[in-house]
């Protein structure tokens, strides 16, 4: 079980925070490596619908396993507190992931009060969710209508019956196809389409998918099958490296060409087909992006992690819900700032670096937090 390092309010806060004075909690904040934290990652919980043997299997997340309890999870108040901090220190986009985040009720009203938080330049944050698509042609109105920005699917073929084998639980393919036009229909115009790339189980799909995609007005994206968390059993040579896939694109007679990159954070590269339309590479195996990486990542139940490998986390919430109410919101604010900036000053984090730098790289034998908590 990753080691969670308490903060609990009534207590001293460790020496590093107080040695954070008051004038260091405002403006850009930047951590070991000179990375601005940009963004905030929240997963609003841990439950999902589907079972995609690559991140949530059957085996590990079967009938009996003991998801959150609803006490658990941060409320909708606690989520937007903790977002203001980041907020405030230059984050100016949020993505809201799970599990499957449609699951979590009322997830416009979050959305809606979300929206209201504004960036250092006044500017209203941009709000980005990713979904499975299973339940988006019943809330894309809704989500549009609370002021959601960006939606992204994950969608890992075309193909039925290896779209079931994947997620594991017999959902039909064309209901996600479908969510996707109703979402396009809701107002959603580019939609980013996530595909996780699995040798030998999926990769016969990839040129049927960009097929489907290429004169849509929707961005595939292609991912490298990663070693998230410590349950899908990932072996390298299960991964199509880039290079490869690249290629297969162009022997099918749809060579792309590259991009110029939106900001240096982004995470996939960008290429465009002749004629056509847009795909994303993300290629944290073969072509790891820590160097840029300023994504932040908030629990369901209010951890904070600096990385989607990270095996640490730090729990905001233990701040929030101080059990004596001895802290003022005042005392609460400034010990949530200072533990967010010792936090993110401090972060090294580049596992993906690691992993390339070393073919040897303990990866199953390190423990890492599932992304089915904290969000891919
Ligand atoms: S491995 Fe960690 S540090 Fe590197 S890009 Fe991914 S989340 Fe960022």
């Amino acid at each position: 079980m990753p080691r969670i390092i308490p903060i609990s309010a009534h207590t001293q806060p460790p020496p590093a925070l107080l040695r954070v004075a008051q004038e260091d909690l405002q403006g850009p904040l930047l951590d070991q490596r000179q990375r601005p934290l940009r963004d905030l990652r929240i997963s609003v919980t841990d439950r999902c619908n589907f079972r995609c043997t690559y991140c949530m299997p059957k085996e590990v997340f079967g009938k009996d396993y003991a998801f959150l309890a609803q006490s658990e999870l941060l409320s909708f108040e606690e989520i937007v507190q903790i977002a203001r901090v980041f907020v405030e220190r230059g984050v100016n986009k949020i993505r809201l992931t799970g599990g499957e985040p449609l699951l979590r009720k009322h997830l416009d009203v979050l959305i809606g009060m979300l929206k209201q938080l504004t960036d250092a330049g006044g500017k209203p944050i941009t709000l980005a969710l990713t979904t499975n698509g299973a339940l988006l042609t019943k809330k894309a109105v809704q989500l549009k209508e609370a002021g959601l920005d960006r939606l992204t699917v994950s969608l890992d073929a075309l193909d039925d019956g290896i779209f079931k084998t994947l997620n594991d639980v017999d959902f039909p393919v064309q209901e996600v196809l479908d969510g996707i036009q109703a979402a396009h229909e809701a107002g959603f115009e580019k939609i980013k389409i996530n595909m996780v790339v699995k040798r030998g189980v999926n990769d016969q799909e990839v040129v049927p998918m960009a097929r489907y995609f290429k004169d849509s007005p929707h961005i595939l994206r292609f991912i490298e099958y990663m070693d998230v968390g410590n349950s899908n059993g990932w072996k390298l040579d299960e991964v199509l490296p880039a290079e490869l896939l690249l290629q297969g694109l162009a022997e099918a007679g749809m060579p792309v060409t590259p991009l110029a990159a939106h900001h240096t954070s982004e995470t996939a590269s960008r290429w465009q087909h002749q004629g056509g339309g847009e795909i994303g590479l993300i290629s944290s195996v073969s072509h790891a992006f820590c160097s840029q990486c300023s994504r932040a990542r908030l629990s369901t139940q209010g951890k904070l992690y600096t990385c989607l490998f990270a095996n640490e986390g730090v729990d905001l919430r233990a701040i929030l819900r101080d059990p004596d109410k001895q802290n003022s919101s005042e005392e609460m604010g400034l010990l949530l700032r200072q533990t967010l900036h010792a936090t993110w000053h401090a972060r090294t984090d580049r596992y993906s670096e690691m992993r390339a730098e070393n073919t040897h790289f303990p990866t199953q034998e390190r423990r890492k937090i599932e992304m089915s908590y904290i969000g891919g």
